[in-house]
């Protein structure tokens, strides 16, 4: 048995002492995630770059959307599993370490969800999973309320205006912020908060995300790789079309 994996066992024993409740990975039960789902869990490092009016922002990434990491973070949101932040914490720290190391970065920035689902929810998940992380966050984004001349806008409309959708606080002005987000998926509230912090005078360095949506074709023109921190420089990075789900339910 590995050290790691000794430590996913040990971790697993302990969630099952939150909640007599089934694993959210595979439904096994009294245990909120099973040992080979916290496996499932383990970070697979991936990089990208993100185009924004010029610039190109690196973004990194914990692990694929697919698979344990899809349906952990899916039940934390719309089931109200919270017992679950604990372990995607582990996956989110993982990609804002990597992101982190030789950004510059002065603060992490959390991409806010929509108000409507915190309400509904009671919790924001990027908000429960980073205070889960041990993260200190400066919360510097707000999300523009719509007024009456908005809610009017057609959906085209609306996306046109997508880069006035939040609104940074002065505090990042003159710093060098990361954002952190759960899903990475077309990349595109990824440019609205970067614009909305460049305008507040931030410069934004990258992004840790949780995990990326690398197959969803026509909606996301991301080419992820993957990479290994201690690999960096010998440039052997996997691309991420060669990896193989297999057993996504
Ligand atoms: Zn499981």
């Amino acid at each position: 048995m590995t050290v790691t994996s000794l430590v996913s066992t040990a971790l697993a024993e302990a969630w099952a002492l939150v909640a007599p409740v089934d694993c959210a990975g595979c439904g096994a039960h009294d245990r909120a995630l099973c040992p080979s789902c916290v496996a499932g869990l383990q970070s697979r490092l991936m990089r990208a770059t993100l185009e924004v009016d010029g610039s190109s922002l690196p973004l990194v990434a914990a692990l694929p959307y697919a698979g344990v990491a899809r349906r952990a973070l899916l039940a934390l949101k719309h089931e109200g599993r919270t017992e679950l932040a604990r372990p995607l914490a582990q996956v989110l720290l993982a990609a804002v370490t990597a992101a982190w190391h030789g950004s510059g970065a002065e603060l992490l920035v959390p991409v806010p969800g929509s108000r409507a689902a915190a309400a509904r929810r009671g919790f924001g998940p990027v908000a429960l999973i980073t205070r889960r992380a041990g993260l200190a966050v400066t919360h510097a984004l707000r999300p523009v309320s719509a007024g009456p001349e908005q809610k009017a806008l057609r959906l085209e409309q609306r996306l046109a205006t997508d880069a006035g959708r939040w609104r940074a606080s002065s505090r990042v002005s003159g710093r060098r912020v990361l954002l952190v987000d759960d899903v990475v998926t077309s990349g595109a509230t990824l440019r609205a908060a970067t614009r909305a912090l460049r305008a507040a005078g931030a410069e934004v360095a990258g992004c840790a995300a949780m995990a990326a949506a690398v197959r969803r074709w026509g909606e996301s023109s991301i080419h992820w790789e993957f990479f290994a921190v201690d690999d960096e420089r010998h440039g052997d990075n996997e691309p991420v079309e060669d990896y193989r789900e297999g057993k996504e339910a």
